[in-house]
């Protein structure tokens, strides 16, 4: 296993095998999580001998940052980092009044398969490892010198089709001898896992679940997401509700606004029916029209009627800011131009 996925408690052990004393452990967990080292060199108080077995035996890699964007009109930025092996995964930094949020990839590729979504477009290559979704956010502090308090793993994949590797990751993130992230920072959004769904409810966090449910009925929500073919409205809801009930943490249905698709009044009644019993907060978010579908958003009045007709059930809604509309936006752009810009560089 790589080093930097390690707990404080495997570290151990591993240090303990190579003979050297449990306290080294510790200091390397500090230069990797708190200190944020990109290499052995880096960890002086080391021994030099040490340094030279771990790395090769261990070795420690660093995301490489491929390219960044910033919004010239709130600041996001977009980085593209190229993993070990050379693949590709974008993450969002974004500024808001109560602190700095990363948003990570937890797969490279996706094989979920959503109409509307550009990280798909091209399948799923692999899953990232947890040192891989840590690296995203390590590296997004170190280049902007910034604290980070609030991390949503929303970004490319499916973070529960990455079970283990994410749970490993929220654990690492959140311990107190790393980041110290907060657990009620961390938000987890998936397309409605249902099996995963029920097991992340009895794994004692407590993470803000949220489920991209982008329509009311199984007929709309087939249309847009091939996983409701897999499970039912029925059966996500109820894992919704064990989610709650397991956890006493209020979810939050994210619903992409697209034009003449989901968006009539009809359609908020049915969205407020789901809700209500669960007492789920509703993210309206105006879908992000990528250039190879024709889905287009929903008018600014369309949307004002949706949230009145879903705020007059007594349903907390809020509209997504749309961060970064200027700088490829929408989840998965970035990498997808930047991997046809290589294709179209080799077949010159
Ligand atoms: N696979 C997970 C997490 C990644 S997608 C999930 O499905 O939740 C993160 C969120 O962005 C999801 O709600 C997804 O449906 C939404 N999304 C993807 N493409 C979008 C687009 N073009 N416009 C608006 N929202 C989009």
């Amino acid at each position: 296993m790589d080093i930097r996925s390690m707990t404080l408690e495997e570290l151990k052990k591993t240090v303990a095998k190579e003979g050297e004393k449990p306290f080294r452990a510790g200091q390397l967990y500090d230069w990797m999580h708190r200190k944020l080292a990109e290499d052995y060199g880096q960890m002086t108080n080391l021994p030099a001998a040490l340094r030279e077995r771990l790395s090769a035996k261990y070795p420690l890699t660093a995301l490489k940052l491929i390219d960044m964007q910033q919004s010239g009109i709130d600041g996001t930025r977009k980085f593209l980092f190229a993993l070990g092996d050379g693949n590709l995964v974008e993450s969002v930094w974004m500024k808001y009044k109560h602190g700095n949020s990363v948003c990570i990839s937890s797969q490279v590729g996706c094989k979920m398969g959503c109409r509307f979504c550009a990280s798909t477009l091209d399948g799923w290559e692999r899953n990232l490892l947890p040192s891989e979704m840590l690296g995203q956010i390590y590296s997004i502090i170190r280049a902007t010198g910034e604290r980070v308090s609030n991390v949503v793993v929303m970004g490319t994949g499916e973070p529960l089709d990455n079970y283990e590797n994410l749970l490993r990751f929220i654990r690492l993130l959140t311990d107190e001898n790393g980041l110290n992230i907060s657990q009620r920072n961390v938000t987890v959004s998936t397309c409605g896992l249902v099996p995963q769904m029920k097991r992340l409810a009895d794994e004692k966090l407590s993470i803000t679940l949220a489920l991209s449910l982008h329509a009311a009925t199984d007929e709309k929500r087939k249309e847009l997401m091939p996983v409701a073919r897999t499970w039912c409205l029925d059966e996500v809801m109820e894992a919704c509700s064990y989610y709650f009930a397991r956890t006493g943490r209020r979810m939050t249905f994210e619903y992409a606004l697209v034009g003449g698709v989901n968006d009539t009044v009809e359609d908020a009644g049915r969205l407020s029916a789901l809700a209500k019993p669960l007492h789920a907060h509703i993210n309206l978010i105006p879908v992000n029209p990528i250039r190879e579908r024709t889905y287009r958003q929903s008018g600014r009045a369309q949307i004002e009627v949706f949230k009145n007709k879903l705020e007059k059930n007594g349903i907390n809604v809020t509209i997504r800011r749309e961060m970064g509309r200027d700088i490829d936006g929408a989840c998965g752009q970035l990498r997808r131009r930047h991997i046809s810009e290589e294709r179209c560089g080799l077949t010159e």
